[in-house]
């Protein structure tokens, strides 16, 4: 047995010396307080390979002069650390995750177990094509199968989110207005309903953002949009089902109108799982598509993993897809750049295994499984809305697609009931917060999401909390009280930052601030 061995062997509570209740409010020490020296987590195998001196691997300028400064603990020690902060944490495995726009559906262990097999896992990205056939042709396949899922005509894999998704949409946008000549166009049409994403996009990409407002039924107002649109706009960005979880009833008129003045139509698809096999945003007339794999095809995501935002486009825009993309030619599968690309947009494939996970998710499902998907989710989510009404306010209370938007409007005039009090007092009962304050078209919003996963049951439970939520406004007003931080002073805590855990530090922040 090694000295690192019998580290492991004994385990403990590190060098804190105290005892550490489970689930107590703030108990948890930080690793560093859990350290001590010589403590290690992994031991090597001794082999009889000489040691080389690190002067001589090393330019000596590089070299550090003190050891770095990091935790050293046991493994012991670490797995009890790591598995006790897990245990406060509300995650998709723990329940339900109503979390609106996000998509937060439970994400099942099968794609976990594809993504794992070693044929995926043990691939470098630098391997020679001859070697990673299978690969190629997996990720063929998927980009086929994203096409016949959104009606269009070719994809690229390569955006890791649906935020780089939608700046490789304008990119694509910008490539395909100067091919096309003339006056070079200088603004992107967005609604007021919009994801912050899509104007930082805009301007990320050198547009200038012009917002068009929502009429009084939620959509897009098509007067206030024939007014806005001229040979100056280069596209319109939409998501459809919005973010009311409204469907734009009138987006073949949107699409002609836009088109008619040269414009191209783009699709931000974080709502795409409403419409799985119902419809397709290439038959509503989109030009170019971006998918959230890690919303709609059960990617873990919102800190369980890389995302994955592919592009598909229409037949006019393929030849300026990001490159290189696998093509199948007599020798099998390569990497080919199309003739007019704007490149690439992400060097590598950090996020492969996403996109196998993605990949197994809808062969798993099948057609009519992914149709499955998205009348269930429109089920509950219509479900929810139906039961709430009269308990909060829903200020577009007509049939929802996946989500609907609630409001403590009124509640917050009567009783003084905000929307971040039913977040945090939801989590006392055991569920993760809608999303609030958002779309910002509407006062106090709890955005709803229940996805297709949940069970009646939980969709009961979720209705039954909140309703006891909306009656006791001054116990929402205290929570968090049951778990183990409490309600923090947010805008303080964005403010002043506290690199370290040491009070006296923070204390003369506060000081100096
Ligand atoms: C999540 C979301 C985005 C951004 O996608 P990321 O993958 O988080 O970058 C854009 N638009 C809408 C409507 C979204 O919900």
């Amino acid at each position: 047995m090694t000295a690192d061995d019998q580290t492991r062997a004994n385990g403990g509570m590190g060098a804190t010396g105290r005892s550490i209740p489970l689930m107590g409010r703030d108990s948890e020490p930080t690793i560093f307080e859990l350290s001590a020296p010589g403590r290690r987590a992994a031991s090597f195998r001794t082999t009889d390979v000489p040691e080389w001196p690190a002067e001589d691997l090393l330019p000596a300028g590089l070299l550090r002069e003190e050891p770095l400064d990091i935790a050293e603990v046991s493994e012991r020690d670490l797995v009890g650390h790591v598995t006790r902060l897990s245990h406060r944490q509300y995650s998709v495995d723990l329940g339900a995750y109503p979390l609106g726009s996000c998509t937060m559906k439970y994400n099942p262990k099968l794609c976990d177990d594809a993504a794992s097999l070693p044929g995926f896992t043990n691939a470098h990205p630098a391997t020679p094509e001859g070697w990673t056939q299978g690969w190629l042709e997996l990720l063929a396949d998927l980009d086929a199968r994203l096409c016949a899922i959104t009606g269009m005509a070719a994809a690229t894999l390569q955006p890791p989110a649906g935020a780089a998704g939608e700046l490789t949409g304008l990119l694509l946008m910008r490539a395909w207005h100067a091919e096309q000549g003339g006056r070079e166009r200088t603004k992107i049409v967005i609604p007021d309903s919009a994801h912050g994403t899509n104007p930082a996009s805009v301007t990320l990409g050198g547009y200038e953002t012009v917002t068009v407002p929502s009429d009084d039924r939620g959509c897009v107002d098509l007067g206030a949009l024939r007014e806005r649109l001229d040979d100056d706009v280069a596209g319109i960005m939409l998501t459809n089902p919005n973010t009311l979880g409204l469907f734009e009833e009138d987006i073949a008129e949107i699409a002609a109108a836009t088109h008619e003045v040269g414009g191209l139509l783009y699709y931000d698809g974080a709502n795409l799982n409403a419409i799985l096999g119902v419809t397709r945003p290439g038959d509503m007339g989109f030009d170019i598509v971006h998918m959230n794999l890690h919303k709609t095809f059960a990617v873990p995501h919102g800190g369980g993993g890389p995302g994955a935002g592919p592009v598909a486009v229409g037949r006019r825009l393929v030849d300026f897809l990001p490159g290189p993309r696998p093509v199948r030619g007599d020798s099998g599968w390569s990497w080919q750049t199309p003739p007019k690309s704007i490149g690439r947009v992400h060097s590598w494939h950090g996020n492969a295994l996403a996109l196998v996970r993605a990949y197994s998710y809808i062969l798993a499902s099948g057609g009519d499984g992914l149709q499955r998907v998205a009348e269930r989710a429109v089920l509950n989510a219509n479900w929810l809305r139906h039961r709430l009404r009269g308990v909060y306010d829903v200020p577009f209370d007509r049939p929802n697609m996946h989500e609907f938007v609630a409001s403590t409007g009124s509640l917050k005039r009567s009783s003084g009931l905000r929307a971040v009090d039913v977040a945090k007092r939801l989590l006392e009962e055991g569920f993760h917060a809608p999303t609030t304050y958002f779309p910002l078209i509407v006062e106090e919003a709890l955005m709803i999401e229940p996805t297709e996963t949940e069970s009646l049951q939980t969709l009961e439970a979720l209705a039954s909390a909140l309703e006891r939520i909306a009656a006791s406004p001054e116990d929402a007003a205290a929570a968090p009280r049951t778990t183990p931080v409490g309600r923090v002073d947010e805008a303080r805590a964005a403010r002043r930052l506290v690199p370290t855990f040491d009070a006296r530090a923070a204390d003369e922040s506060d000081r100096l601030s």
